[in-house]
């Protein structure tokens, strides 16, 4: 027998080959390929040698050919992946490419490569792979729960959001049907019969559209879900996609905004209704008070002098049923805010005599000295009996909250296009936390409301009147010292100052 010519083995081996050898440079040019390789790349080697690798590979796997030669020279590991090549003639030849180095003394030498060239069977095989593994990638991944069910209603996948969903795992619920784990019982005939008109007619009304509904939980628990079922057509039959995303959050929060408009609804109405009875009762009882006091000035007028005692009696009477008038007149004017029914009658009015007279007026029936320091001129287009409301009011409050007190000031000042009106008492103040609400309509500073009659209105309404010309009020006010309310009003005008 012959001694084996190794020599002579490995180049009949590598000739004879039938995937495809390469031998390359550490600079990747080309030592040596086999004949497999030029008879499948339709080469001859006169053209191949010497060359550069990447010539002879597709452009879009050249970057990987380049990192895994790469890695396999410096981690000294041999390399598989997809590589694609280029046929003289442009033809693309697909395959697995397995790459390693061979070293002397550590030095690497150069790269061997065997390319096994994918029969078109291989190729659809691993395409198939491919896809299985994304899909399955798509379903672990997936933001939504993914369920998928055959005629049967049998699931057939479950992915691991349906299973955080649900509460089921997959081993668990895996060729179990729908009706009988996350369909609520009232579902489940209609979709039962859902299912056989479909596979009848291939008519669903509820495919490929997004449905919210109900289902259920591994507890019991009934929950809203977001749905949304595809289907497709197999060899074995249809096979029905499900996506659908836990929406209960939402939907309790939607809920949560409905019942809350409901009942801001509902107040609402009741405030309307409370507004109308007391503007129905407030009407009602300026008749007779109108005729009481229209009887009480009559009798008053009959005393003759003698009668001082009873004249006494019925002019305290005059003062209370004035006091009365005043606070019907406010319950009025509030629920005619309210309502929305506080009709302004503007006129353009010379504001400085206006105001003069006004407060001329109101000094007739109040204690204090009222003290009119500043009043400029200005005209300004307004309600007057709304306006005269307003100081009557300001200055009552002054006067009522600085009992011992003499003295209320009064200034009138036009500043650019606006007319600003103060008016300062020297009595009990206000605390800071009591400023902000004192235009809130029934809002009384609780130390004071047992030492003082009142409702809690008037500055609200003052607040109302002097919005709808246009205006602001803010106030000013120290505890123990006094206040200063302030209204301002937009100035039409004509003077100049
Ligand atoms: P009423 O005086 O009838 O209670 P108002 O709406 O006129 O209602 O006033 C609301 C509250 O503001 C009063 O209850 C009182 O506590 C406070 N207030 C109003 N004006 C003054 C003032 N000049 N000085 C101190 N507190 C005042």
């Amino acid at each position: 027998m012959q001694p084996i010519n190794f020599d002579n083995h490995f180049r009949d081996l590598f000739e004879n080959s039938n995937d495809l050898i390469q031998i390359l440079q550490i600079d990747a040019e080309i030592l040596i390929v086999n004949r497999a390789w030029l008879h499948t790349l339709k080469y001859e080697f006169k053209d191949v040698v010497g060359k550069n690798i990447y010539q002879f590979i597709h452009p879009d796997y050249r970057e990987k050919y380049r990192k895994n030669r790469q890695g396999a020279i410096n981690n000294k590991k041999n390399k598989s992946f997809d590589l694609a090549y280029l046929t003289s003639t442009n033809e693309i030849v697909i395959g697995e490419i397995n790459i390693g180095c061979s070293y002397i003394d550590g030095v690497p030498q150069y790269t061997r490569c065997v390319f096994k060239n994918l029969s078109e069977n291989q190729r659809a095989e691993k395409i198939v792979r491919e896809s299985e593994k994304r899909l399955k990638a798509f379903l672990t991944g997936g933001p939504d729960a993914v369920i998928i069910i055959n005629e049967a209603q049998e699931i057939l996948e479950w992915n691991p959001k349906a299973e955080a969903i649900f509460g089921f795992s997959f081993q668990e619920i895996k060729g179990k049907t729908l009706t009988e784990t996350i369909i609520p019982p009232q579902y489940r005939e209609a979709q039962l019969r859902g299912m056989q008109h479909f596979l009848k007619t291939c008519e669903g009304p509820i495919l490929n559209k997004t449905l919210e509904i109900t289902a259920l939980h591994k507890s019991g628990k009934e929950f809203f879900i977001n749905l949304s079922i595809s289907n497709v057509k197999l060899d074995e039959g249809w096979l029905f996609i499900a996506f659908l995303s836990d929406i209960s959050q939402r939907k309790e929060t939607e809920e949560a905004l409905i019942k809350k408009e409901a009942e801001l609804l509902r107040s609402q109405l009741l405030q309307e209704k409370n507004d109308q009875f007391i503007s129905t009762v407030s009407h009602e009882l300026k008749t007779p008070i109108t005729t009481i006091k229209a009887y009480t000035q009559l009798t008053l007028a009959m005393c003759n002098d003698q009668q001082q005692s009873i004249k006494a009696n019925l002019s305290k009477m005059d003062q209370m049923i004035d006091k009365l008038v005043f606070l019907i007149n406010q319950l009025l004017h509030v629920s005619q805010i309210n309502l929305g029914k506080l009709n302004l009658l503007k006129s353009k009015i010379n504001f400085k005599p206006f105001l003069a007279e006004t407060l001329n007026a109101i000094q007739q029936i109040t204690p204090h000295q009222i003290l009119i320091e500043r009043n400029d001129e200005a005209e300004i287009t307004l309600d007057a009996v709304r306006l005269e409301q307003v100081i009557a009011n300001l200055i009552s409050n002054a006067a009522k909250y600085s009992p011992g007190e003499n003295k209320i000031i009064v200034r009138s000042i036009k500043k650019q296009n606006e007319l600003i009106c103060s008016f300062t008492d020297f009595g009990i103040g206000i605390a800071d936390e009591s400023v902000q609400k004192i235009f809130h309509r029934f809002f009384r500073v609780d130390d004071v409301s047992h030492r003082f009659t009142g409702f809690g209105i008037g500055l609200f309404i003052c607040n109302q009147i002097i919005t709808e010309h246009g205006g602001k009020m803010w106030l000013k006010s120290e505890q123990g010292k006094g206040s200063t309310f302030y209204f301002s009003l937009p100035v039409s005008d004509s003077f100049s100052v």
